[in-house]
């Protein structure tokens, strides 16, 4: 402990004030100054996907902190500098006299790739570093220690480490005071004074002009160009330090070049919501004691959402999960109705779901986003997959795939597809930012082994971009789960397009809601409104093949094909690592033995429906056409299954499959642990 440490606390994963236990080891230096400071990474702003309703809620986020910073301490906020935090940070730690830099520990592959980078040039210029966990419930990197380098690939994998590792530490109070920001010769005498002082102390600084520090240069990902929701110029490196009317302030959403016009902004960020959501919800010992997540209704929006809706707050570390941890279980002891549920269908059971993934990624590294080179993947022949060049590097954009398959997937990333149930969870991921966990399972099911054949990394990048809560860890984890490439291998096991909706919500009230245009079908036919007689879909306003489109492929007959191709890829058992996968020749060794080609070609009839809303349709420039989209086939020939036809015995309810495969995992214990080495051999 020093009187003298002068800490620039670097806030990344971690926008709260309450249960930072990196910001209690700053704290426990007692220092004489502290900086709180936010570094607007250009790597996130144009490398990641990253689309209008997660900026908007970091940017509340970085708010609400900035606020309950100065509430703290009157003369200090949050200071938010623009650039590329390798060069940057190491400026500020020689301006302000820095000895300590602190932060929370980033799990993500990116973020230590990053932490890499700082670590060397802290220590070249003796500044201290201490990097302390708190966004997960246990510390990815002990865990993957513990598990002797392998990733965790079930449940009960993760729950036989933690059992080693102790409790989870119960949450920390936010501080009461702050140490001031100050120059070592400040003579500033409030914070405006402070900020001018500091601001100062950059002057010469050159602003940052390029595009981040990974990848190709000139590309940004979030461009309208790349399928981004980015149209306008980025002005926020225009200044280090922002505005000199605002200095040090929280960039705006219009300086990153998106508009907020095109989104619903109905999940709000920040720790003090997420606070109140977190006692709210806790108040309701029942609820909290009785979780049972299967049960829990993908047909209810963000509005009135069945599940917790906690995980974009979890993402930005707004609220700490330990808290979450804790005060649910405090709410549970409270309750006397009988027995409380396990997990892992639980609200603990979620939480450690989401600390499997990002020990599995942990281990994995890079790879974990994508097929090729990632061993716990199993290799499947998807359509549209990521492209490699002959160093193995990512082509971007993408050279398209099949005609049919990019067809197919505009559709689907703007809720065309035709299928009620899919588009409107689709419209309701890109309007709001969110999607409940099973509506998840649908669509991603759908996208991938289910129906389309499409490789899960489209799926994930989609998610990428819309999801306020997207998670390096449990976006790509999720998602092999569901196209059964790892995690789960019960192939067998479909989400119904039409009777997996209606088991939660007969009315199709979700439906109704992000497609207007079929608001006035009969509940009978809302969920397949191709089946409707024609009296019935004139009753309704709305034709389907003019105002909303045919369903744009055959339930059945692709449900039948993928399960027979993913029965030859199970038995081909090729991972992303092999070096069948690793030289390219995987694909068509595989398309050799299931027989399958392209997809087949399909009517998709006076598409798209004109009625579809404004904000459901395609940015300008991105308009979604029948370009490129088969013809011929049967006339508007959707060969989909009337109501009374429906075999629902291949829906099954999400995480139920979870719960099954742990419990498979524990039965056929050889097959799983052989399955976790992260060097899947292939059959003999
Ligand atoms: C294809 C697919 C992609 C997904 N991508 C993400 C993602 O990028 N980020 C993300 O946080 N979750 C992701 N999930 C997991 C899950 O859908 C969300 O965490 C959940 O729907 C968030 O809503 P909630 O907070 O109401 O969850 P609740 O049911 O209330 O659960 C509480 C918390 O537990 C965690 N959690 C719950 N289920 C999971 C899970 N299966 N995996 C990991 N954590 C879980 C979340 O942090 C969540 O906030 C994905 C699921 C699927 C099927």
């Amino acid at each position: 402990m020093s009187k003298s440490a002068r800490v620039l606390y670097w806030f990344r994963t971690d926008l709260r004030l309450h249960d930072s236990p990196a910001l209690q080891a700053a704290l426990d230096l007692k220092p004489a100054a502290l900086f709180p400071v936010w570094c607007w990474d250009p790597n996130y702003v144009y490398k990641h996907r990253v689309g209008i309703n997660r900026f908007r809620f970091l940017l509340e986020s970085m708010t609400d902190l900035s606020s309950n910073i100065t509430s703290t301490q009157s003369k200090s906020q949050l200071l938010v500098v623009r650039g590329e935090p390798t060069e940057l940070l190491p400026e500020l730690w020689k301006r302000w006299n820095i000895t300590h830099l602190v932060i929370e520990k980033d799990p993500s592959a990116y973020g230590r790739r990053r932490d890499r980078l700082i670590l060397e040039a802290a220590k070249k210029s003796k500044v201290e570093v201490v990097a302390v966990q708190g966004h997960h419930l246990f510390d990815p990197e002990e865990v993957t220690k513990r598990n002797k380098g392998k990733p965790t690939m079930a449940m009960s994998t993760l729950q036989k480490i933690v059992a080693d590792m102790g409790a989870v530490p119960k949450p920390i109070d936010a501080p009461k005071d702050l140490p001031l920001p100050k120059l070592k010769d400040s003579k500033a005498k409030n914070l405006k004074d402070t900020l001018k002082e500091l601001a100062k102390s950059l002057d010469g600084l050159p602003h940052y002009t390029g595009k981040g520090r990974e990848g190709p240069a000139s590309v940004d990902l979030n461009s309208t160009e790349l399928g981004g929701q980015r149209d306008k110029k980025v002005t926020c490196y225009d200044t280090v330090t922002g505005e000199a009317s605002d200095l040090f302030s929280v960039p705006t959403l219009e300086s990153l070049g998106m508009d907020r016009s095109k989104i619903r902004e109905t999940i709000k960020g920040g720790e003090t919501l997420a606070l109140e959501r977190l006692a709210k919800i806790c108040k309701d010992a029942e609820y909290i004691a009785t979780f049972a997540k299967p049960k829990t209704s993908p047909g209810q929006s963000a509005e009135d959402p069945s599940t917790t809706l906690m995980s974009p707050y979890l993402k930005f570390g707004c609220l700490s999960v330990r808290k979450f941890w804790w005060d649910a279980e405090e709410a549970k002891k409270k309750y006397k109705g009988g027995s409380a549920t396990g997990p892992p269908e639980n609200l603990n059971g979620q939480l450690l779901f989401r600390d499997m993934y990002a020990c599995a990624e942990h281990a994995i590294g890079d790879a974990f986003q994508v097929i090729r080179g990632n061993s716990a993947c199993r290799y499947i022949d998807w359509y549209c997959p990521t492209a490699y060049d002959k160093d193995g590097q990512v082509i971007l954009p993408r050279p398209p795939g099949d005609a049919v398959s990019e067809a197919r997937l505009s559709a689907y990333k703007l809720g065309q597809t035709g299928f009620p149930w899919i588009d409107a969870l689709m419209r309701q991921l890109r309007l709001e930012g969110w999607m409940h966990h099973l509506g998840r399972h649908s669509v991603a099911a759908f996208l991938t082994r289910g129906q389309c054949w499409i490789s899960w990394e489209r799926g994930a990048e989609i998610f990428d971009e819309y999801l306020i809560d997207w998670d390096p860890c449990s976006n790509p984890g999720n998602w092999m789960w569901l196209s059964c490439s790892a995690f789960f291998t019960q192939y067998f096991r479909l989400y119904g397009l039409i009777t997996f909706g209606q088991k939660y919500d007969k009315t199709g009230a979700l439906i109704r809601k992000y497609c207007p245009e079929l608001k006035n079908f009969p509940d009978k036919y809302i969920y397949d409104p191709f089946n409707a007689p024609k009296d019935v879909q004139q009753k309704a306003g709305c034709i389907i093949g003019k105002d909303y489109p045919f369903p744009m492929l055959d339930e059945k007959e692709t449900k039948s094909e993928n399960m027979q191709r993913m029965k030859i890829c199970y038995q081909a058992n090729l991972h992303g690592a092999d070096k069948e996968v690793m030289n390219g020749t995987a694909e068509a060794m595989l398309r050799k033995k299931h027989g399958f080609k392209e997809p087949k070609e399909f009517d998709w009839a006076n598409r798209p429906g004109a009625k579809i809303p404004d904000w459901a349709k395609a940015p300008e420039g991105e308009e979604h056409t029948t370009e490129g989209a088969p013809s011929g086939g049967k006339k508007g020939g959707a060969n989909v299954k009337k109501e009374e036809e429906h075999d629902s015995d291949d829906d099954v309810l999400g995480q139920e499959d979870e719960h099954k495969e742990e419990r498979g995992t524990k039965r056929k214990g050889a097959t799983a642990a052989k399955s976790e080495t992260g060097k899947n051999k292939k059959k003999k």
